[in-house]
């Protein structure tokens, strides 16, 4: 089977290039060919001599994903792509067009073995991790679609399938290839990471201090409720998981976002408002709320407009950031926690 050469970083290419006795340069040649020019079939590379393009056909391709259901919401403003992998599994990536930027929300894993409760990926379990060109493929390919169309993409969030702190790895690595200016060139600032609490990925990527995002899953304030909702809270409580967001602020500086799914009667009342405040005032934090996206194996209901109002009023009068999320795509199932391989 041939290689894909999305997985390879520049230094593997340079190694390939280089034990084929051919030009370092060729590398480079091949990198901005498939980074820069979005070049999908190694035809495409006139710039290289016929023979290397030869080799180069016998053991690479360039890509493995299929895209085979393409949704589109009524507004046109989020784009839902579902993947064909090798092994027949699926995923699914959106894309959310805003006024000044277009972000696209990618997949880490293939299902996700968390189990939030209000989450569609996480009710399909976990089939495994996507590899790190599993993950840049679904990035480039985005930028290609908006770059045929005029546009540029901006922002990628690994929000989609999966908890990208179980990938670390392959989540981490995919980074630094778009992150390489030779290339892709994405500034680190431009990508998010959103775990749900894993305390040893959270240390882990403090350590690494990149200016990559941060954004944690919160969604309740006490350990009672985040159990209930999130189950990886048993392992990974909220004391322990702010302390570690606490010393991953400090040893960076950089702000974290946290994220909250406003659920109507759950963690919507005034009592979780006032817990919440008690928890992070005094952090660096911008509190995101959403209210809930609804999916079919959970009964929960979105907090009601007011009472999401009422929420952030609470948290900004307490002096802690907060704005409310626009829920997108809602009606393609594309919206956060929707996304399931389930239109194969
Ligand atoms: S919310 Fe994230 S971590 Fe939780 S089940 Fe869904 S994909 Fe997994």
């Amino acid at each position: 089977m041939r290689n894909n050469l999305f997985e390879l970083d520049f230094e593997e290419l340079r190694e390939t290039v280089r034990a084929w006795n051919e030009p370092e340069y060729r590398a480079s040649q091949l990198w901005q060919g498939i980074y820069q020019n979005y070049w999908k079939y190694l035809g495409q590379f006139t710039n290289l001599p016929l023979s290397l393009r030869q080799k180069l056909e016998q053991q690479f391709i360039i890509g493995s994903l299929k895209p085979e259901n393409v949704l589109e919401s009524a507004d046109h403003l989020t784009k839902k792509t579902l993947y064909r992998l090798v092994d027949g599994a699926a995923i699914e990536t959106v894309l959310m067009r805003y006024k000044e930027r277009n972000t696209v929300c990618i997949s880490s894993q293939v299902g996700c073995g968390l189990g939030c409760k209000f989450c569609a990926t996480g009710n399909m379990g976990l089939t495994r991790n996507l590899s790190r060109g599993e993950i840049i493929e679904q990035v480039v390919i985005t930028a290609a679609d908006l770059k045929t169309n005029g546009h540029t993409l901006t922002n990628v969030v690994f929000m989609g399938m999966g908890e990208p702190f179980q990938n670390y790895g392959a989540v981490l690595g995919a980074i630094r290839v778009l992150n390489d200016s030779r290339g892709f060139g994405m500034g680190a600032r431009r990508f998010t990471i959103s775990t749900v609490g894993l305390i040893p990925g959270i240390k882990r990527f403090t350590e690494e201090n990149t200016q990559i995002n941060l954004a944690i899953s919160l969604h309740a304030a006490d350990d009672e409720l985040r159990s209930s909702i999130v189950p990886i809270n048993k392992k990974y409580p909220t004391s322990q998981l702010l302390a570690a967001c606490e010393e991953y602020i400090q040893t960076t500086g950089r702000r974290i976002t946290i994220e909250w799914a406003l659920m109507d009667g759950i963690n919507d009342t005034e009592g979780q408002a006032n817990k919440l405040v008690s928890l992070i005032s005094g952090m660096l934090v911008h509190v995101n709320l959403i209210q809930l996206n609804p999916v079919a194996h959970y009964d929960g209901v979105p907090a009601t407009d007011h009472v999401t109002h009422k929420f952030q009023k609470i948290l900004i009068e307490a002096g802690i950031p907060c704005t409310i999320r626009l829920r997108r795509g809602i009606d393609i199932q594309a919206g956060c926690g929707q996304l399931a391989s389930v239109s194969k």
